[in-house]
């Protein structure tokens, strides 16, 4: 019954696992591509700041401070310094592709660049022009990194700053980038697993621990700690099969009933009821095999299942309960009281069914409470 719940547990697991694994899919999908515009808005920032620090050089020449070539080369050498982050850096090319300024290519700087193709072919500073002279916009090709003679992918932002004829450019390496994102998804997705297998772990524990609550809960009385009677229902075909393979012992069951036990209850209350029952169950626990079973068939009622060599053996177990149980010592408000119990004891041999041995053990019970109670019958 509990391999069941535990198989449609572990279905359940498997499921959300693989719809956890979709959902991290999607949204990783999604994740990685906000990092992409993310990063090229970081760019697009990046060149308008640019702008930014052309525009107050132009404006000390214009007030006359300095003057515009003055402003044009402080202009440059700011930005040229200006590098950030992984191989970020300005670039300045005029409006007919003259490169003016790039911090790692000055053996290009001064020429004209505007026929130069990268190694797919595209006419680069042609569509920085472009780009630049319509708003400023996004152009993809291949340059080299810097201190590398390799050219690599690249998507840069173009911006325009029309009194000098300048274009401003700064891109990202494609490479770089998903570098980078890559870095961030993988940091996020060990963060996610950790949790997520913590979690199934931790419920896995909480399911188990209460499953084995729930075990306990069916398998033992919560009174006397003794097994309920659904549990030996469960339990006799291993019991049967010990039966019929065990030559040496007999299985005996038997059936004791605590004596005049309605008037424990009528006299003393109910609760201490519960203690005798309690403390009559302990001496039938502390009277057997570890591993022959003592159950709680009913309110006062317990059967004993065990092996035996014999069946005087069996009733000397009965009888040993009998006499131990009639020993204990009550005391309930001041007034002292002691009990006893009755057996019936039977022997269960190959050619009887279980219940019919069950069945003459409560007989026997039946014959003791008739003979004067406080005895065992076999
Ligand atoms: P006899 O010697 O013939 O067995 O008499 P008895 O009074 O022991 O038997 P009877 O069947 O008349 O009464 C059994 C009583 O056991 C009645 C019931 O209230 C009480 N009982 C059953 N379960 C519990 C329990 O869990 N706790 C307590 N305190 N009493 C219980
Ligand atoms: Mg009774
Ligand atoms: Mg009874």
């Amino acid at each position: 019954m509990y391999s069941v719940i535990y198989k449609r547990l572990i279905s359940v697991f498997l499921l959300i696992s693989a719809g956890a694994l979709a959902f991290l899919y999607f949204f990783f999908l999604s994740y990685s591509n906000s990092l992409k515009e993310e990063k090229r808005a970081q760019s697009k920032y990046i060149s308008e700041v640019g702008i930014g620090i052309i525009e107050s050089f132009y404006i000390l020449a214009s007030q006359g401070e300095v003057s515009v070539e003055d402003a044009q080369t402080l202009a440059m050498n700011a930005l040229e310094s200006a590098t950030f982050g992984e191989n970020g850096y300005y670039w300045i090319n005029s409006g007919d592709g003259v490169l003016l300024m790039q911090p790692y290519t000055p053996e290009r700087v001064g020429i004209n660049q505007i026929d130069w193709v990268d190694s797919n072919g595209a006419q680069v500073f042609r569509d920085f022009i472009g780009k630049a002279k319509n708003g400023g916009g996004w152009v993809s090709y291949s340059w080299p990194k810097p201190h590398s003679d390799l050219e690599y992918p690249k998507i840069s932002y173009i911006s325009y700053f029309k009194p000098w004829d300048w274009a401003l450019g700064t891109g990202i390496y494609l490479d770089d980038m998903l570098e980078n994102i890559h870095r961030i998804i993988l940091k996020a997705s060990g963060v996610l697993l950790v949790s997520f297998i913590s979690f199934v772990v931790l419920v896995l524990l909480l399911v188990n621990y209460f499953v084995r609550q729930l075990e306990d809960v069916a398998i033992r009385d919560t009174l006397t700690n003794l097994y309920t009677k659904r549990f030996l229902g469960e339990i006799l075909p291993t019991i049967i099969s010990r039966r019929q393979r065990d030559k040496e012992n007999l299985l005996a069951i038997i059936f004791l009933d605590i004596d005049h036990f309605k008037s424990i209850n009528d006299r003393f209350g109910h609760k201490c009821g519960d203690e005798v029952l309690a403390k009559v169950a302990k001496v039938m626990v502390d009277n057997i095999r570890s591993n022959d079973y003592c159950v709680r068939f009913g309110g006062e009622e317990f059967v004993i299942v065990g092996f035996f060599e014999n069946e005087e053996a069996a009733f000397n177990c009965a009888e040993r309960v009998r006499r131990k149980t009639s020993r204990l010592k009550f005391k309930h408000n001041h007034v002292a009281f002691d009990i006893t119990i009755s057996a019936g004891v039977a022997i269960n041999d190959d050619d009887e069914s279980f219940q019919e041995a069950l069945s003459r053990a409560d007989e026997k019970l039946y014959y003791a409470k008739h003979s004067g109670r406080n005895i065992v019958v076999v």
